[in-house]
């Protein structure tokens, strides 16, 4: 009996102590209270990462929350496929540039809303009647509701996990038009992946592994993927500081063959074109303005990808370096360099310019792309991705033309030396289009070599003879 009394007595003390506990969390007391700010409250214990967008990282739940303090700002945000799927066919590429888009956060009662406002119709114009008129007469784009957690002195904390955590990239869209097979996005199989999720004081950078389950239908995932129900991928979203004024866009003509951007403006004079056309290029400002030639206040480096082994990757920065050449010749010296991306730096980290070396399961195009800003047309980021397949393609093509092993000897260098030789014109080729510049089509029929060239047949009409 005394044993019995002794158990009851502790097991309602023990009671007692949880429904203390609990009602401690559960109200706080008032000095706390006071202590406390709301934002501090909802952060507590959580991993900060200082930078352009703050966010904070709660390890317990793999959430991301945004600390916004830049309402009604223009940003610039990004999204790409950083670990791809490996199939030439459906080009869902290793560190593969989605769009880039300007955006602002605007508060509307409990929510911010990510906006995406159109700069394809714009009125040049300083009436604001007339600019309001272009802007209320085509669509924009909201791209996602983030619901406010707590705010305070202009600072507004959201939760951003949802939005991070989706298939931005629309690889699922892509596997389906592909008909490869109805995938949807497994969000207990999906995950943020800290070693490239960063802040720095002008971008901030975020990424994630995503899983997408479903039945696979197409032969192309089935031969690439180790579970093809099951394709595990990460896709990264960049939000960058848009650059300051002081670049000076650049008028297209047609003639110089340049990738640009171009948008409609409704204050045109009636007698002058409405489409406004600019073209792409990295800003580029001289350290002496007056001198024939002079160096760069802020020379373009083109980044390496260290991915690329020896001898392959001597040659693809020879063939990117021949770009200096026409700097040099507008007058710039050194302003155009080749480096092997750092060993701490992010191929996707949009403040460097990258050369990506890119693998599949068959041979397939190499590209060039690049972040630009949608307003002006400045290049932000050059991106290249060089297929690695090619320069075993042109190998075999010098086998079949030397046929080199009918005597028994060793083969000849030549082959290798080829392939290598081809890899520096892709190199050069495809940095030349993240510099902007497009296809020369006709230059070797016009007898002006191009780097930029791309072989067409020469047709020739003759003169009926009748
Ligand atoms: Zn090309």
């Amino acid at each position: 009996m005394k044993y019995f009394l002794l158990f009851v007595t502790l097991f309602s003390s023990i009671c007692g102590w949880s429904q203390r506990k609990k009602e401690t969390s559960q109200t706080p007391e008032p000095v706390v209270k006071s202590a406390t700010s709301p934002i501090e409250a909802k952060i507590a214990g959580l991993k900060k990462y200082p930078g352009f967008l703050e966010f904070y990282y709660d390890e317990k739940q793999d959430k991301v929350l945004i600390l916004i303090d830049k309402l009604n700002t223009e940003l610039l945000y990004i999204e790409s496929l950083t670990a791809g799927v490996g199939s030439n066919d459906l080009g869902l590429d290793r560190n593969k540039l989605g769009r880039e888009r300007v955006v602002k956060f605007e508060r509307r009662g409990p929510k911010v809303l990510m906006l995406e406002p159109n700069y394809s119709f714009r009125a040049i114009s300083n009436d604001a009647a007339e600019r309001r008129a272009v802007e209320e007469a085509f669509a924009q784009s909201v791209l996602w509701g983030f619901t406010i957690l707590a705010e305070e002195g202009g600072k507004i904390l959201v939760d951003a996990t949802d939005f991070l955590l989706q298939d931005a990239h629309d690889v699922i869209g892509t596997l389906r038009g592909a008909q490869q097979g109805n995938y949807t996005l497994d969000k207990s199989r999906s995950a943020f992946y800290l070693p490239r999720t960063k802040n720095f004081p002008q971008n901030t950078e975020f990424e994630v592994t995503l899983t997408l389950t479903g039945q696979p239908t197409g032969a192309f995932i089935r031969s690439v993927t180790p579970t093809p129900s099951s394709v595990t991928i990460r896709e990264h979203h960049s939000f960058v500081q848009l650059p300051d004024n002081n670049y000076k866009p650049r008028k297209a003509d047609p003639r110089a063959g340049y990738f640009g951007i171009s948008y409609y403006d409704y204050a045109t004079p009636i007698s002058e074109p409405i489409v406004k056309r600019f073209i792409a290029r990295h800003r580029l400002e001289k350290k002496d303005p007056r001198a024939a030639v002079s160096e760069a206040v802020e020379p373009i480096i083109y980044y390496m990808d260290p991915g690329a082994p020896e001898p392959i990757r001597s040659a693809l920065m020879d063939g990117a370096r021949w770009w200096n050449q026409a700097f040099e010749a507008a007058g710039y010296k050194d302003a155009f360099q080749v480096k092997v991306l750092p060993e701490d730096a992010d191929p996707m980290d949009v403040r460097y310019n990258v050369i990506n070396w890119v693998h599949r399961s068959t041979r397939g195009w190499s590209y060039g792309g690049s972040v630009t800003d949608p307003r002006t047309g400045e290049i932000i980021k050059g991106h290249v991705t060089l297929g690695s397949l090619r320069v075993r393609q042109d190998f075999l093509i010098a086998e079949g033309l030397l046929a080199p092993y009918e005597e028994g000897k060793p083969v000849s260098k030549e082959m290798e030396e080829m392939a290598l030789a081809r890899l520096r014109q892709l190199a050069a080729h495809e940095v030349g289009h993240t510099i902007g510049i497009a296809h020369a089509y006709s230059s070797s029929t016009e007898n002006m070599a191009s780097v930029m060239d791309y072989p067409h047949p020469i047709a020739t009409l003759k003169r009926r003879q009748d």
